[in-house]
């Protein structure tokens, strides 16, 4: 057993917030491989993926797989995690004492992946990892580090669905700076040595 799923062993029940009493069915720890070049942090888990145990498996993942491919990118690429790991009740924002009760379970991820590269997906994530609070649409696309692994923020998948009916140019843009911003994670990965050994992008 590795290192990061001895530890998810011990965070299986974990109570250490709010979140744990909010109606979860589980702790949604991550999905891909422990070996990835990139990691991919989110919110939170919504109604599909608590009842099916992994992250990004509802609408929004549908749709950043579509994304990822659009960027020549395949989601078996990625270590898909969450900045909180339980679903928040009528998935309301984490507040910062959940977020910050998590960030230990983050960081343990990071420390066992060692990604060359973190894609940080939407306002929350860019919070959590980086203690970015800025509006997305100034930090969008800029790198930023994160104990010494380069990070970079784009909009999460579930913005270019929430405004797909209401506005859909507004919809249209968001898919386009997260198809560019991957591509962006995908030449830096072409510029860094691998520190997992995988050369496969
Ligand atoms: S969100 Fe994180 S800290 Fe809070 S109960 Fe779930 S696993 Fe524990």
């Amino acid at each position: 057993m590795s290192e990061l799923s001895d530890f998810k062993l011990q965070w299986i029940n974990c109570t250490r917030c709010a979140l744990a009493n909010e109606g979860r069915s589980k702790v949604i720890f991550s999905d891909g491989p422990e070996d990835a070049r990139v990691m991919i942090v989110g919110e939170s888990p919504g109604a599909v993926e608590d009842q099916q145990g992994i992250p990004f498996s509802g609408p929004a993942g549908k749709l950043l797989n579509e994304l990822l491919i659009e960027a020549g990118f395949k989601r078996s690429d990625f270590y898909i995690t969450n900045s909180v790991h339980c679903k928040p009740l009528n998935n309301h924002k984490p507040s910062v004492v959940e977020l910050r009760a998590c960030k230990t379970m983050l960081d343990k991820e990071i420390e066992c992946v060692r990604p060359n590269v973190i894609l940080l997906l939407g306002a929350v994530a860019s919070l959590q990892v980086c203690g970015i609070s800025s509006s997305m649409s100034s930090t969008r696309g800029l790198w930023m580090e994160y104990k010494g692994v380069p990070a970079i923020s784009t909009y999460h998948p579930a913005a270019v669905l929430h405004t797909r009916d209401l506005d859909p140019a507004k919809s249209k843009m968001y898919r386009d700076h997260i198809v560019q911003d991957l591509k962006t994670v995908k030449e830096k990965l072409i510029s860094v040595t691998p520190q997992n050994g995988d050369t496969s992008f």
